[in-house]
């Protein structure tokens, strides 16, 4: 069974009398361990996709299911449950607490769980992330990159098996991109489901498959050549079967 599968979403959205259709019908399919990189326009979809898929929007009609759970037919309790245990978010600005040291950024979504054993399990996230040694800095003390870092510790922590990445490196020089799609892909090698949005080609290439958005529908979704990898196999000459 597909991970994720989306089925003729629509969203619309009332603004002061305005319809704004921010998805028409689209439909979207991810096996377990893919590594999908979303482009498109600005205001052609991505973020209303990517907020639904995340379980913070609902879609105006169409079905949702995730790990073979229908979505749309979830209370919020229920949902908030679903996302903390099988998603974890990065974004583009990091989203991360000010005065508050590292590992305890990381610590936030166990807290949330009600996961006792925090401190050990942040530190491990920390520790793939290559920044053990920074765990009591706070956020203003560390690098834009170093920033990112943490941010994806604090997605890796509860071990949710999806990763949804809203331009993680929109905010990054092009070294420091690398480096965090370096661990991107390590993280992907590991068998983690990965959906990244980006406006940048060269980080799209590092994706196994791209999806292309326009004006709310998507307009393309092929493999990346040379990078196709279905359930952890590398397909010869980037082909899916
Ligand atoms: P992208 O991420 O590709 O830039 P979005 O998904 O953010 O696109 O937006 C798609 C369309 O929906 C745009 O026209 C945008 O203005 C509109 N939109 C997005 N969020 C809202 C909202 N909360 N209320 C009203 N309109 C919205």
């Amino acid at each position: 069974m597909a991970l994720i599968q989306m089925r003729d979403i629509e969203k619309t959205y009332h603004m002061d009398g305005v319809e704004v259709r921010a998805l028409r019908g689209v439909s979207l399919t991810i096996e377990p361990g893919e590594f999908v990189a979303i482009m498109g326009p600005s205001g052609s979809g991505k973020s209303t996709c990517m907020n639904i898929l995340g379980c913070l929007d609902r879609p105006t009609s169409g079905t949702y299911s995730l790990d073979g759970t229908d979505v749309t037919t979830l209370d919020d309790t229920a949902l908030a449950r679903l996302r903390n245990r099988r998603l974890g978010f990065v974004f583009q600005s990091y989203n991360l607490l000010p005065r508050t040291p590292a590992i305890e950024n990381v610590e936030l979504p166990l807290v949330y769980a009600g996961v006792p054993d925090r401190r050990e399990r942040a530190l491990a996230a920390l520790d793939a992330v290559g920044l053990r040694d920074r765990s009591e800095h706070l956020p203003t003390q560390l690098s834009g990159g170093e920033q990112q870092r943490v941010a994806i510790a604090r997605a890796l922590v509860t071990e949710a098996p999806i990763i949804l990445a809203d331009e993680p490196t929109g905010n990054l020089d092009s070294a420091t991109a690398s480096e965090v799609m370096a661990i991107v892909e390590r993280l992907s090698r590991l068998g983690m489901t990965i959906v990244l949005v980006t406006h940048e080609s060269e980080i799209a290439a590092r994706a196994h498959r791209l999806v292309q958005f326009r004006d709310g529908r998507i307009t393309s979704d092929e493999p990346v050549q040379g990078r196709a990898i279905y359930a952890g196999t590398a397909v010869p000459g980037g082909v899916r079967s």
